[in-house]
């Protein structure tokens, strides 16, 4: 074998060893979401947008790489990354010790928690008033986790915080929980609903496949960057006013 020979063969070992099952593209940033989540992440028209995905943005252009957004359900977001069908998994997503067994999480980028939403005719005292009631989350989330590990019983999964509002309204759940800013912007211009204060203390960081030293530290650096400069802040600002103009639509 001459030496460009190895060092083609070489080489393909050693691509073959870091691509693991799904190959990994070095052109661009996969962002995967889950485009329900205003102001973190909703769709404008065809676009998917909000404050998740600036972050994710930032990174790209921080690596100098190209930049691409999908949306899938929220329990497929994290495999995703685990996959390598994404490189960047970005969704409001609550740093949990379960989760951080299979991907690593950036430093947190936001400081948050679940609320309850309820019907200002029944009143919201606390949260034992929510035992043995019918509770409607969005599957896959820290609102499921509550129902499931507090209240140890069964929720009414739905595929997002509005449709949960949704089933509410309807009757067919009492109450919702979902994280606070889905969750304003699911009662807003609802004279009948009313949200509670937190009832757990949570912090959003971007989850990223294990074993990849140099994306976790860009994206750690660019969050530290969009704190210090103040973008995430005119970010936070303008997606949360966008999210609930689309509301009054
Ligand atoms: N923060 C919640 C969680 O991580 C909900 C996120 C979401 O629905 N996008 O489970």
């Amino acid at each position: 074998m001459n030496t460009k020979r190895l060092t083609i063969a070489v080489s393909a070992l050693a691509a073959a060893l870091m691509c693991g099952c799904a190959r990994q593209d070095d052109s661009r940033v996969k962002m995967i979401t889950e485009a329900t989540f205003p102001p973190y992440e909703f769709m404008r028209g065809k676009d998917i947008v909000g404050i998740d995905v600036e972050i994710c943005r930032a990174v790209a252009q921080k690596l100098g790489r190209e930049f691409s957004c999908e949306t899938v359900d929220f329990d497929s977001v994290i495999p995703a990354v685990i996959s390598g069908k994404a490189d960047l998994a970005a969704a409001g997503i609550t740093v949990t010790e379960d989760r951080r067994k299979n991907v690593d999480f950036s430093v947190p980028y936001v400081k948050t928690g679940i609320v309850v939403v309820y019907k200002k005719k029944d009143g919201f005292a606390g949260p034992d008033q929510l035992k043995g009631r019918k509770i409607g989350v969005q599957g896959g989330t820290t609102s499921e986790t509550y129902v499931l590990e507090q209240l140890k019983q069964e929720p009414d999964r739905s595929r997002s915080p509005a449709e949960a509002v949704a089933a509410l309204k309807s009757g067919r759940v009492d109450f919702v929980i979902a994280d606070i800013d889905p969750a304003k912007n699911c009662v807003k211009g609802e004279a009948d609903l009313a949200i509670s204060d937190f009832i757990t203390s949570e912090e959003y960081a971007v989850a990223i496949k294990k074993g990849r030293p140099e994306l976790l530290k860009a994206v750690n650096e660019t969050i530290a960057e969009i704190k210090a400069d103040g973008r995430l802040a005119k970010w936070i600002a303008e997606y949360t006013a966008e999210s609930d103009k689309l509301k009054d639509k």
